[in-house]
Order: structure tokens, then C-alpha cells, then sequence
């Protein structure tokens, strides 16, 4: 029996603890419990949080412990704010508003906020744009609505003091900072283990009870040890939980891919999101209540122009997606049709452009030989080799299974000769590692044409080229075949420098 209970892990036995408190705190009152012991559990449960939360960052060890402890110390304010709070009360005690405790409340938000932030930092160093516009979308719409709904009328709210009116603001400004920083964790890419769905809920659990708390306080309808302190008991047995599960580790680990897709559900949040604005203004007219309309103007301009950010972002990832080779992280043999066609009418009055066109020699049997994964790691060499033998500006693309476009824009037929030469050699030169012990020897033959002398427009450029390798096939492979125009120019060992600084 005692070695079965020593089995369950301890995150679930903490919910169960936790469960069974709010259990007991919701039945004390009907038992006749004392309201001291009804508030000694509060507490209690309170305190266990702290010290699961310090319990898991000892057990898991996570590369970065500052998060947890950060929760921690939040929530160990949160501890001395209670025992304040509602210790003042148990003792017929009245504290003046704002008092100690709402300092100590008031605490946690930076805290939690600062946690939440350096797991955002661990999980998606770089900047992860699309996620940041996301999260801001869901800020500015949630700002609003905190703005018109409890923000403001606190504000206005009837004969609180200067640090009263500030006090009030505050909460529900805190949420807002927490509810922006958490849609940033939400919304951005790394791995969603079961302490992330913990967290998550825990810091989502934890908005309903603040904002309720803020209304009844305005409303004056606010009472002690009722629902309100069951959710925020809830949301410390979410986040004790998310500290205690062992995957609270993966939580700072950092992600595999830069941002998360674009997917339905995410529109349809920022689709509502954007409309929260309108919609506001809206339901305040119809209720004949207070407009905001410069507010409500500023946020709707706010959020157009995110979302408008977001779209070219889309657009732009797209586009690279489009316009690049998915094995060798070239250009597609698309992109370079239509740059060849751009720069094909200034050659025509300037210096001409020339075309290599490179297939690899008997890649079949290189297949064959080191099998397809062997074969696509020469294909990502030769692309390599490629890219340093041009001269900056020039153009390389992937043109087909083992085909390789390069454009030289304003080249000279010796240049282009030079090029030539030394993109044949720098692919026969060494060996190709085919897996982590063989290296194979890999040639290419290269046909070579310029435009405007050897071909008029970039179809019969590029006709002629692919004949120019048909003939370098021909001729025995592991060869260069040029046009009439670089006829004259001979062959030659490439010397790097001169080509580079020719350029
Ligand atoms: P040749 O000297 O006449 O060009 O001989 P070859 O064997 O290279 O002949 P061919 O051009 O007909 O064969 C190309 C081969 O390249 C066929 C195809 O299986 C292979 N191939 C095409 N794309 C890829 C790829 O992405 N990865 C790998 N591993 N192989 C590819
Ligand atoms: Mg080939
Ligand atoms: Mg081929």
C-alpha cells in the first residue's frame, strides 16, 4: 500500500491536497467551522504553493531556476497579503485602503509578469516577431475593455483618496500586464508540456477572480471567503501543479521552430480580438454609457495597423517559402526565370549577362551508391561550393533534381569564363562527404551563353545553355561549354582574387 502511494507523483498528489482544500474551505461554513481554522487552510494552501514551487526547481533542475523562484516570491507576497487581509479582519481590525496588504497584492503582478518573461526569453530567444504582433493585438484589445470597464470608472470611482483612486487602477492594470506578457507565452512557438497547460490555466484562472474583485468592489457588493477566494485557490494549485510536474523543464528550453503557423484558430482570436474595439463602442452606445471615442478611435488605428503588420509578415513569409529551395536553401528555378527576364533589358544596352547551366554528372549512380540521403547531402555541398565560387550579386538557383542555374548580371566574357572554371573545379576538386565516413568524388558538366551577344532574349538564352551542357555531356562530361562569345577567352585555372575584385 505505502509503496503504491510512493508511486503517485507528486504533482498529483498536490492537486489532490489542493482539491481537498477547497473542498474543506467551501463546506467549513456549512460544518461551523471557525473562521480562524477556515483561514489557517487558506493560508496553508497558500504557503504549499511557495514551497512546491521551490520543491520542483530542486527535483528538476531546469536550466534557468529564476522563473520558479520569481512564482515563488510572488507568491509568498501573496502569503503576507492574506494573513494581513483577512487577519485584520478576523481580529475586527479595519485597514485603511490601499494598506500593506494591497502592496503586497499589488507585488505579484511584476513578479509573475518578470517570470513569465524570462521563460518567453529561454523558450524563443530572437525576437519571434509574428508572436509579439499577435500578443500586442490581444494587449490593446484587452486594454480597452479594462479601460472602459474597470480602469476608468475606479478611477471616477465616489470619494477614494489620490492612492485609493491609484490602488484601484492598479489591479486591474497588473492584470493587464500579466494577460499580455502570458498571450505572448501563449502565442509564441516551444513545447507545450502538461506544466505549460498548468501555468497557462493557472494565470488565466487567476484574471477571473481579480476582475470580478475589482467590479465587486466598485459595486460594493465584495465579500470575504466566498468564490472569488475559491478561484484564486484554484489558480495556486494550477501553478503549484505547473512547478511540481516533471515537465516543467521543457518549459525554458528553447524552441525548435522560430514562430508557431497561422492557423484557424489563431485568426479567428485576432479576428475577435480586432473587433472587441468596435463592438465596444457600440454596446457603450447602446447602453448610453461613456463613448471613449478618442480612446476607441487611437485603439482601432492601433490594431488596424497590427494587423496589417501581421498580414505583410504573412506575405513576406510566404514569398521566402516561394522563392526557396527546400533541400539546399537556394533560389527556385522560378525566381531566377523571373530575375533573368528583369536584368535580360538593361543587358541588352549595357554589359552583358551571362547564364551557367550545371548538372551534375552520373548522380544516378551516386544514389545508388550512397542511397537518396547520401545523394541529397552532395546536392547540399555542390550548393555550398556553388555559392563561394560566384562573385557577390551573381545569382544561384536550384533548377531542378540535380540542375544549378547561376546569373552573372554585368559580366565580361573573360569574367564569365573565369566564373565558369571555377565553379567546375571547386565541385571536382575534393570529395564530398556522403555520410560520416566516405567521401565521394563528384564532377559536373557547365554550358555557358551571354545575352545580348550569344543570344538574343533569356528563352533562347537559356535554350542554348542547356544545348552548351548537352555538348559538354557529349563531349565526355566533367566539362565547360561556352558560346561564341567566350569563344576567344581561354580556359583557365581561376584566380579568386582578380574575379572578386573584377566585380
Ligand atoms: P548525367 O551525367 O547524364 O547527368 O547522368 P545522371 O545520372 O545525373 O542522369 P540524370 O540527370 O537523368 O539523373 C538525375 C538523377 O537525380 C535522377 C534523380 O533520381 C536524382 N535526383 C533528382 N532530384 C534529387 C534530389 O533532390 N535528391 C537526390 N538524392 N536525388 C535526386
Ligand atoms: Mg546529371
Ligand atoms: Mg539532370
Amino acid at each position: 500500500m505505502l509503496s503504491r502511494l510512493r508511486a503517485v507523483p507528486p504533482w498529483v498528489v498536490f492537486l489532490g491536497f489542493g482539491v481537498a482544500a477547497i473542498v474543506a474551505y467551501r463546506l467549513a461554513p456549512l460544518l461551523g467551522v471557525s473562521e480562524l481554522a477556515r483561514n489557517v487552510l487558506y493560508w496553508t494552501l497558500d504557503a504549499s504553493a511557495v514551497v512546491v514551487l521551490l520543491l520542483g526547481v530542486r527535483l528538476y533542475r531546469p536550466n534557468t531556476r529564476w522563473p520558479w523562484w520569481l512564482l515563488a516570491i510572488g507568491q509568498l507576497s501573496a502569503l503576507f497579503a492574506d494573513i494581513t487581509f483577512y487577519g485584520a479582519s478576523l481580529i475586527d481590525v479595519t485597514l485603511p485602503y490601499p494598506s500593506v496588504a494591497d502592496l503586497l497584492y499589488l507585488l505579484q503582478y511584476p513578479l509573475a509578469g518578470a517570470a513569465l518573461f524570462l521563460l518567453i526569453r529561454r523558450r524563443t530567444p530572437g525576437w519571434d516577431l509574428p508572436s509579439l504582433i499577435d500578443a500586442s493585438i490581444v494587449a490593446v484589445a484587452a486594454g480597452l475593455l479594462s479601460w472602459v470597464y474597470l480602469i476608468s470608472p475606479g478611477a471616477s470611482g465616489g470619494g477614494l483618496s489620490t492612492a485609493g483612486v491609484l490602488a484601484t487602477a492598479a489591479y486591474p492594470v497588473g492584470d493587464l500586464v500579466l494577460l499580455s506578457v502570458g498571450a505572448r507565452l501563449m502565442l509564441g512557438a516551444g513545447s507545450r508540456p502538461p506544466a505549460f497547460g498548468f501555468l497557462a490555466a493557472g494565470f488565466a484562472l487567476v484574471l477571473v477572480p481579480d476582475t470580478l474583485y475589482t467590479w465587486q468592489i466598485f459595486a460594493g457588493t465584495y465579500t470575504e471567503g466566498g468564490w472569488l477566494e475559491t478561484l484564486w485557490m484554484g489558480s495556486w494549485i494550477l501553478l503549484g501543479a505547473a512547478g511540481l510536474h516533471p515537465s516543467m523543464r521543457e518549459l525554458s528550453e528553447k524552441s525548435a521552430v522560430a514562430a508557431p503557423d497561422a492557423g484557424f484558430g489563431r485568426m479567428l482570436l485576432l479576428a475577435s480580438a480586432s473587433l472587441l474595439a468596435p463592438a465596444t463602442l457600440l454596446v457603450q452606445y447602446l447602453r448610453q454609457a461613456p463613448l471613449h471615442v478618442p480612446l476607441v478611435a487611437v485603439v482601432c488605428a492601433v490594431l488596424f495597423l497590427l494587423v496589417l503588420a501581421r498580414m505583410g509578415q504573412l506575405v513576406a513569409a510566404q514569398r521566402r517559402v516561394a522563392i526557396t529551395d527546400g533541400l539546399t536553401g537556394l533560389r527556385t528555378r522560378r525566381y531566377f526565370e523571373e530575375a533573368l527576364s528583369a536584368l535580360a533589358e538593361r543587358a541588352m544596352s549595357g554589359p552583358g549577362l551571362a547564364v551557367l547551366l550545371l548538372d551534375v554528372d552520373r548522380f544516378k549512380s551516386v544514389n545508388d551508391t550512397y542511397g537518396h540521403h547520401g545523394g541529397d547531402r552532395v546536392l547540399c555541398e555542390i550548393s555550398r561550393r556553388l555559392t563561394e565560387a560566384v562573385r557577390p550579386g551573381d545569382l544561384v538557383a536550384r533548377y531542378g533534381g540535380e540542375e544549378f542555374a547561376v546569373l552573372l548580371p554585368s559580366v565580361t566574357p573573360r569574367e564569365a569564363r573565369l566564373v565558369a572554371d571555377r565553379v567546375h573545379q571547386a565541385i571536382r576538386r575534393t570529395p564530398i562527404a556522403v555520410n560520416s565516413t566516405t567521401g565521394a568524388t563528384v564532377t559536373a558538366s557547365v554550358g555557358v551563353a551571354t545575352l545580348p551577344v550569344d543570344a538574343p532574349d533569356p528563352e533562347s538564352l537559356m535554350m542554348l545553355a542547356d544545348q552548351l551542357l548537352y555538348t559538354a555531356k557529349e563531349g565526355g562530361r566533367d566539362r565547360v561549354a561556352v558560346g561564341a562569345s567566350l569563344a576567344a577567352v581561354p580556359a583557365t585555372e581561376p584566380e579568386p582574387e582578380l574575379v572578386r575584385r573584377a566585380s
